[in-house]
């Protein structure tokens, strides 16, 4: 299945799927099928139909540049542009909580790992140190191999300010529910801090391991739910379209496999 995997686009496919351009595409490939087919060429018109889908399917589109055409194609159209921006419409999660508290500033937490020796920094690039992501990828191993009930009993268990966490279902995904917040955690999320937070436990004071945690989150590089690869994206979908107008677009680490983020970067507002 190598062809299948270099077909692949993650960035136009999964969370990042474009509705314009999967639309589009779709309605594109149905007319090119049905003129074959009206002209007796009923094998080519089977063989664009299947190919298109497949296509479609896996790459997230199959006409060239649909990305620069179909946004302007669907707001031209007859019907609320609604329809394809903030489509979701299954109660629940969008996405991931942490453990640790959201609103902490990522900069300083990172000159609090340096100074822990968590991560270095070298040339602008900054990295785990051996200590701390071999201590991270065991804890993490040992926690995704516990089933749905052992993992949320992990997380009670060892974050102090999580007194429930209830295991729930939704649409094929599985989260955790965070005490009465209605906060969820990915399964993702949920492996890759609590792993970390046992893991800076000899490196950091109890007040910043949560943070920590949260931090080592952008040094992902293979999902631990599902072992894929963990790869670049963006708030911004494949047209440049983005449903939040008024604040940037974030950078994204994400599983393509999982459909779930990894980590968000803060968007851009202090280009120095
Ligand atoms: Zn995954």
């Amino acid at each position: 299945m190598d062809l299948l995997e270099r077909l692949r686009e993650p960035a136009y496919t999964g969370e990042n799927r474009c509705l314009p351009c999967t639309v589009v595409n779709a309605i594109l490939v149905g007319v090119a099928t049905a003129w074959l087919y009206r002209r007796d060429r009923t094998l080519a018109s089977l063989a664009v139909a299947t190919i298109g889908a497949g296509l479609i399917y896996i790459r997230g589109y199959v006409v060239p540049y649909t990305p620069t055409f179909a946004p302007r194609l669907i707001e031209a159209a007859p019907i609320p542009s609604s329809i394809f921006h903030d489509g979701r419409t299954t109660p629940g999660p969008a996405e991931s909580t942490s453990l640790g508290d959201v609103a902490d500033d990522g900069g300083a937490v990172l000159d609090e790992l340096a100074a822990a020796d968590v991560v270095m920094v070298e040339d602008e690039t900054v990295q785990l140190t051996d200590a701390v992501d071999s201590s991270w990828h065991e804890e993490m191993d040992r926690l995704a191999v516990l089933s749905d009930g052992e993992l949320a009993n992990e997380i009670e268990r060892t974050i102090p300010h999580v007194d429930d966490a209830e295991p729930l279902e939704v649409d094929d995904q599985l989260w955790f529910v965070l005490g009465t917040n209605d906060e969820y955690l990915s399964k993702l999320v949920a492996i890759s801090e609590l792993g970390g937070y046992r893991a800076l436990d000899s490196f950091l004071d109890d007040s910043l391991r949560l943070a920590g945690a949260r931090s080592l989150r952008m040094f992902l590089t293979v999902c631990p739910v599902c072992g894929s690869e963990i790869v670049p994206s963006t708030e911004a979908n494949c047209c440049g379209a983005y449903a939040d107008s008024g604040v940037p677009p974030k950078d994204l680490r994400i599983c393509p496999e999982c459909e779930q983020r990894v980590f968000e970067f803060p968007a851009e507002d202090s280009v120095a």
